[in-house]
């Protein structure tokens, strides 16, 4: 029989690093509700046809990464390689864009087949944020000062870089100046390239091979060919972010992977984690709900990458207090039932304390020696005699204080101490 393994690029995230999503989640879960988002929970199965609407027919996920299937009934169904589109999707289906605003998050596994190496799997995790139906910079803004406060909590240090990729008339009349240029330097390009020159010219700027920067660096810029909604835009969103003394760069290469952004984009960026720096992007698809039919509403959005954001934080922040307090010794032969209600009468008036009780009878010894490798600071001790008299023995685990008997009061008194 094969050996029993998980997916290539799909990891098991073990019970020594959940401490360290369940905190980086918390924090992010109450930030996004500080700023009055409201979580919203979707499938992570879609109909393909809705990805390859929104992200575009000639994207890399469109055309290698998604990981699709046929239904037993024969649609075409795909794992979501991101969130934007399904939250999208069930905003239009549930009328939340219909005269009024919204300001929603998501977050789960996202599937996207790519060759795994440090910071790149097939299964990672977002944490998505979407604003629908504003269409000022304001809320650009406001969700770039998210993100430094996330930044900030967290104690790391990440660079943003931001551009305006204009209109879609803008923009389109850019690519064809793009086109232009790259053709004429067609040699200096690689294969990749030369594909995209064909369906995606502006995704040729995002390339990462370092034989293409020189062309990249020459190539016509669109800030040269933005329009005036789209440039005020975005020197308003540069005012706030100055007065909030938040530092930036402006990039003017910097594109976004999918067909759907226009106007502002942007990223964080670490330079940590080697090649696979980009921790959180975002910007506004202002086309994207209108291109599914339902009425045109501005929408701009971010999601960020678990993975490489929990590989960047230190551990001296996180709260990893998992080992129990109380390991609870059961030294009666009789004592399981007594045990077990003396435990949960412990967790119940005290709601912070953890207590591990003893399962599964043994020896003394033994069942001080699981005590011990719990963690847990203090032992109590129930054995026939704590039972007759109602009183219950505590034993110092990780000093060398004497073992002392009490009665339930003194207990619980002792307990709201540690
Ligand atoms: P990249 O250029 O790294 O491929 P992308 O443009 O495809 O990124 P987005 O679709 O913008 O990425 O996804 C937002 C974030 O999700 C990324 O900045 C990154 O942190 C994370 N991410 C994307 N793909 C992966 C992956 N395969 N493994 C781990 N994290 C990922
Ligand atoms: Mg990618």
């Amino acid at each position: 029989m094969a050996k029993l393994q998980a997916i290539r690029g799909m990891h098991d995230i073990l019970m020594q690093d959940t401490h360290r999503w369940q905190f980086t989640e918390k924090t992010i879960a109450h930030v996004l509700k500080q700023f009055g988002y409201q979580e919203i929970r979707l499938p992570i199965v879609e109909y393909t046809d809705l990805f390859t609407r929104s992200i575009g027919d000639h994207t890399d996920i469109v055309t290698k990464e998604m990981y699709c299937f046929d239904d037993r009934n024969e649609s075409s169904l795909t794992l979501r390689p991101e969130g934007t589109a399904g939250c999208v999707r069930a905003g239009i289906e549930h009328g939340l864009f219909y005269n009024q605003t919204q300001r929603l998050w998501y977050q789960g596994p996202m599937f996207r087949h790519e060759r795994p190496q440090k910071g790149r799997q097939r299964q990672f995790h977002q944490i998505g944020v979407e604003a629908f139906g504003f269409n000022g910079p304001d809320v650009d803004a406001e969700m770039i000062l998210m993100c430094a406060h996330l930044w900030q909590l967290f104690g790391i240090k990440l660079e943003l870089e931001i551009n305006s990729l204009g209109t879609t008339e803008s923009r389109n009349n850019y690519r064809k100046q793009l086109v232009n240029y790259f053709s004429k330097h067609r040699n200096a390009l690689d294969k990749e390239s030369l594909i995209r020159l064909e369906n995606n010219p502006l995704r040729i700027l995002d390339s990462k091979n370092p034989d293409l920067q020189s062309v990249i660096q020459s190539a016509p810029m669109l800030s040269d060919y933005l329009d005036e909604e789209s440039a005020l835009h975005f020197e308003e969103l540069c005012g706030v972010l100055d007065s909030a003394g938040i530092d930036y760069k402006v990039n003017p290469r910097l594109v976004r992977g999918l067909d759907y952004y226009g106007k502002t984009v942007f990223e964080w960026i670490t330079s940590e984690l080697g090649a696979q720096g980009t921790v959180c992007a975002g910007g506004r698809y202002d086309g994207l709900v209108e291109l599914h039919g339902a009425r045109p509403t501005p929408a701009v959005g971010f999601a960020i990458g678990m993975e490489r954001l929990i590989e960047l934080i230190n551990e001296d922040i996180i709260d990893n207090h998992q080992a129990p307090h109380i390991y609870l010794i059961i030294a009666s032969e009789t004592g399981m039932q007594a045990g077990l209600l003396l435990a949960d009468k412990l967790r119940k008036s005290n709601p912070d304390l953890r207590v591990m009780t003893h399962l599964g009878a043994g020896s003394i010894k033994s069942q001080f020696k699981k005590a011990d490798k719990s963690g847990a600071k203090y032992a109590l001790i129930l054995g026939d005699e704590e039972i007759n008299n109602n009183s219950i023995s505590v034993k110092d685990l990780r000093g060398d204080q004497p073992q002392q008997s009490m009665n339930y009061p003194e207990l619980e008194n002792f307990l709201d101490k540690i």
